[in-house]
């Protein structure tokens, strides 16, 4: 379907944030993607896309990296507000809240446009939290760029964490030499992880982990928090690509 650009916000040169208007409703649960697609001649490219918005909001928000050599991000970078692009009618992905498990703490690790997911499972539960419904349990976000003007939602989160007991934000910068006005945490998440994790008092029995984003953030996650007690079945991952190298050897 059909859905138009209502606005747009650029910001760096290949980071952007798009809210859109379906013509039709589009159901999903917070976490989930959908496929975005542009015309190409006689084809349309499409990719997949985790959402930002909470189910509850009205229009849709993406966090798009531009991939200079990628088939659909240059084209999609084009598209200003009042423009249009298609999405597939379905949303799918099983990157969501891990509700079963009942554990108390959720650690969710990005890099970048993977904070996408959590963005939208976090926006709900604070609307529900606004509503007075109780959260038993409590979020961290993890969120690891190269330089802080990366950190899509920086600003949101450190709010949330201000405002609610049972979310933490957490924000690391690689690039901290070029980056001079940075005072906050600084390395790859990989390199904090296990810190903020122990500082959170997360009891490997009773925490899911996510990690979201760049492939070898995924890989060394992985490997960081099962070294930290994290039985596999409590660490949920989602790649944003597969790297060339692990294209080749596949
Ligand atoms: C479940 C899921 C959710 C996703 N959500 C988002 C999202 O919220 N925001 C977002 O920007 N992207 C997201 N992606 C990635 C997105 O689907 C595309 O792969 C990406 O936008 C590149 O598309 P392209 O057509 O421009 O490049 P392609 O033509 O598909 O790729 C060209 C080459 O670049 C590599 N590549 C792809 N992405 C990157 C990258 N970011 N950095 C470095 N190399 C890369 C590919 O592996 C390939 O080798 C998601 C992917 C998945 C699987």
């Amino acid at each position: 379907m059909r859905a138009v650009v209502t606005e747009r916000r650029d910001l760096t040169g290949d980071l952007w944030i798009v809210r859109v208007r379906p013509d039709d409703p589009l159901a999903f649960r917070a976490g989930q993607y959908v496929s975005i697609g542009l015309p190409s001649q006689d084809k349309l490219i499409e990719r997949p896309y985790s959402i930002v918005s909470s189910p509850d909001e009205p229009e849709l928000e993406f966090f798009f990296e531009l991939v200079p050599h990628g088939e659909l991000t240059p084209r999609l970078y084009e598209v200003a507000a009042g423009g249009e692009v298609y999405l597939r009618r379905s949303a799918k992905g099983l990157f969501v809240y891990d509700h079963a498990s009942s554990h108390k703490h959720h650690f969710m690790v990005a890099t970048v446009t993977g904070v996408a997911p959590y963005a939208s499972i976090v926006r709900q539960f604070v609307a529900n939290a606004r509503k007075g419904a109780a959260i038993p349990a409590h979020i961290t976000i993890l969120e690891a760029a190269s330089l802080s003007a990366e950190l899509g939602y920086d600003a949101e989160f450190a709010g949330y964490a201000q405002e609610f007991e049972w979310f933490d934000y957490i924000a690391t910068v690689s690039r901290p030499w070029v980056d001079t006005a940075w005072a906050g945490e600084r390395g790859r998440a990989e390199d904090v992880l296990r810190k903020h994790l122990d500082a959170a008092g997360c009891d490997p029995a009773d925490t899911t982990a996510y990690l979201c984003g760049h492939p070898q953030m995924v890989a060394n996650g992985q490997g960081i928090l099962e070294r930290a007690g994290l039985p596999g079945k409590s660490i949920k991952s989602e790649l944003f690509w597969v790297s060339t190298q692990k294209a080749a050897e596949a």
